[in-house]
Order: C-alpha cells, then structure tokens, then sequence
C-alpha cells in the first residue's frame, strides 16, 4: 500500500531541487510513517548534492526532520501514532558498536545513510509515474511531507513539546552537544599530554 505525499526531488548532481508529488510506502514491520512538521537544511544535504557523499540521485535528501507519527507496522512499541518525534540516525542494532551502546558508530552507517533504500535494498519512494526514487537519505529522507523510516530511529518528545523547533536535534545540535558532551582525551587536546 501507498500514500501520496510532496517533496523536494534531487534529481542530478548541482542542480536545484524540484518539488514534486511523489508515492511513499507505508510502514511494514518495525517501521513508521512520519508526517513532516519542519526539517532543516544541514551542509550535508547540500555537499550530498554536489556530490560529496555517494546518495544516487534521483532521490530525496533530507535529515533534520521532526513531526508527528501517523502510521507504523508491525512490531513497534517504542512510540504510538500521534507521538510528536524528532528522527535520529539509522542503526543496525545488530553490529559490535551498536550492541556496545554505540549507535552513532554502526558499522552500517555507510549503507544507512547513504545507500539510497531500506537495508535490504528496497526504496520507499516513487514518483506520482511510477518511476523509482532513492529514500532513507540517513534513514530518512526528510525533504517531504512525510518519511518512512526504521521505528528504532525515533526519540518521542514531551506532547506539549514545540515540534517545529527540534528538528536541529536530528544532527546539526547533537552534533555540536556531542562534541562538547564526549570531548576528546586531555591528550589530544594539549601536547603538553601527549604521551
Ligand atoms: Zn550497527
Ligand atoms: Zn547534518
């Protein structure tokens, strides 16, 4: 089963997007369907574009997305439809370092991020003709009204929470918090400690 939704298409390499109508699956097991409140435009989504990060075109970019759950398949608990969510990164949960707590360090994220489709190699997307799209752009492919993604991705926040401010929380904020939050050994940060 399909749904229809819009998005902002790459369709090449440095050229702009397009917006266009376009068909998302809906979620099959562990996954959810996310309707799209705000997402932001990171440097990423751009270098992506320019061709910096191997995502093939044609297909939706996107990874700052937060909104409201309006679907899920089979299997999931972790948040219910309505839940308002900012999404995270993919993980594999079945590797070393997500097994080890490390999710950010999967050593699938090559393929999650930017393989273009689910981790079996299906794409989620279509255009309104049919024609094939590349999604799961970090897992998400938020450039649209709404995303399908892997359930284990998202982080429900309070309902009272505003939503359309929190998409900087799926990377360019925990990207920064990360920084300061895991800072680096003495050692690196003065030679001094170097040994
Ligand atoms: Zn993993
Ligand atoms: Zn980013």
């Amino acid at each position: 089963m399909t749904m229809r939704a819009i998005a902002a298409v790459f369709e090449k390499l440095f050229t702009p997007f397009t917006v266009a109508d376009v068909e998302i699956d809906s979620p099959g097991p562990g996954e959810a369907l996310v309707q799209i409140v705000a997402t932001g435009v990171c440097h990423t989504d751009a270098i992506t574009r320019d061709g910096d990060l191997p995502f093939p075109p044609p297909g939706v970019l996107g990874h700052e997305g937060a909104g409201i759950v309006a679907a899920l398949g089979d299997g999931v608990s972790t948040v219910a439809v309505g839940d308002k969510v900012v999404i995270g990164w993919p993980w594999c949960g079945q590797c070393r370092n997500c097994l080890e707590g490390q999710p950010r360090y999967c050593l699938s994220l090559g393929q999650l991020v930017a393989g273009g489709s689910r981790p079996d190699g299906s794409a989620a997307l279509r255009r309104a003709d049919g024609s094939p799209l590349h999604s799961h752009f970090f897992g998400q492919s938020s450039f649209a009204t709404y995303c399908l993604c892997a359930a284990s991705s998202l982080v429900p926040v309070a309902a009272d929470a505003p939503v359309e401010t929190l998409r900087p929380l799926a990377c360019g904020i925990g990207t920064g918090a990360g920084a300061v939050l895991n800072r680096p050994p003495t050692r690196w940060a003065c030679g001094v400690h170097a040994r």
